[in-house]
């Protein structure tokens, strides 16, 4: 059965409205589209966990922070829906932009602290804009769960502080990140990459993984930034926005990894930005 298509909030008003009379626990998965992989890992565990999974479908303006990237985004809504059908996805959401952002739209939900520094630095403005259209996706579909990826680990942090900020009762799960086979983290930009480019990002995770090990092996924090950093640009990434190690529950800057941290990097490869995190188990103080 073809996935149901809804493009207005009295639409969906009115499933969800039914489905929570029926008792039914709903899931949603926010997406900008293009889907791959990654955004259907994240559909299959809201269908586990829930009864009825909405998927959205919102290249939502308000994040970007570049113009010619919002009009660059590949929109194939199409082939989107081709994609949860099989699944069974139970509803695609594609609201209109006045359904988003009507005439005289004035909010703006800002959240400070876990969105400060790493992408927040470099991109003004991108979490004020996900964590609006985020809230006005929860407020709307009223659900009682919503799936993310890790992949997006700082987007997934801003996220639930934007949740319980505003007591919107609805549980945030995160969801681990999905790869090609070389290693490299499924993303709607990475047909940007030229075939040289595609080799060279591999890279990439490699050199993050890598990174990882070396501090278990207790090698200083100063030095395996320091060395990772240089391996990327010496692989071919034009530059390293950042690369640093953060606490995994709350994104504290660290100079040790005293307690489960992640290592987070955005780099630049030719002109598609690349980000990607990975998981860094705490090293016993020794
Ligand atoms: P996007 O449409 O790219 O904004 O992403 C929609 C959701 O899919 C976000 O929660 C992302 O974190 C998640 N996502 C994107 N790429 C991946 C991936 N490779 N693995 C897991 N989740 C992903």
């Amino acid at each position: 059965m073809s996935v149901p298509i809804v493009r207005t909030l009295a639409e969906l008003r009115a499933t969800v409205t039914d489905w929570h009379s029926g008792g039914f626990k709903i899931a949603v998965v926010p997406t900008m589209g293009a889907l791959h992989k990654g955004h259907l890992s994240l559909v299959r565990a809201a269908l586990e966990r829930a009864d009825r999974a909405i998927v959205t479908l919102f290249v939502n303006p308000r994040q970007f922070n570049d113009a010619a990237d919002f009009a660059a985004y590949p929109r194939t809504e199409h082939e989107d829906a081709a994609k949860l059908s099989p699944l069974g996805a139970h509803l695609l959401y594609v609201p209109g932009a006045e359904e988003i952002y009507p005439n005289g739209f004035s909010t703006t939900i800002s959240v400070s602290g876990v969105s400060e520094g790493l992408c927040g630095a470099f991109r003004p403005g991108h979490f004020d804009g996900v964590a609006t259209v985020v809230a006005k996706l929860f407020l709307q579909t009223g659900a009682d769960l919503a799936f993310f990826g890790e992949k997006d680990f700082q987007q997934l942090h801003v996220v639930r502080r934007m949740a319980r900020d505003l007591d919107i009762p609805i549980e945030v799960i995160g969801c681990p990140t999905v790869r090609e086979a070389d290693g490299l983290a499924l993303s709607s930009r990475n047909t940007r990459l030229s075939p040289t480019e595609r080799e060279i990002s591999s890279r990439l995770p490699q050199i993050l993984f890598a990174a990882a090990e070396r501090f278990a092996a207790g090698t200083s924090v100063e030095t395996v930034l320091a060395e990772a950093k240089a391996a990327l640009l010496k692989a071919g990434f034009r530059s390293v926005e950042y690369l640093e190690l953060r606490a995994a529950a709350d994104l504290a800057p660290l100079e040790r990894p005293d307690r489960p941290a992640r290592l987070l990097v955005a780099a630049w490869l030719g002109d598609t930005r690349l980000i990607d995190n990975v998981e860094v188990p705490a090293v016993p103080a020794g």
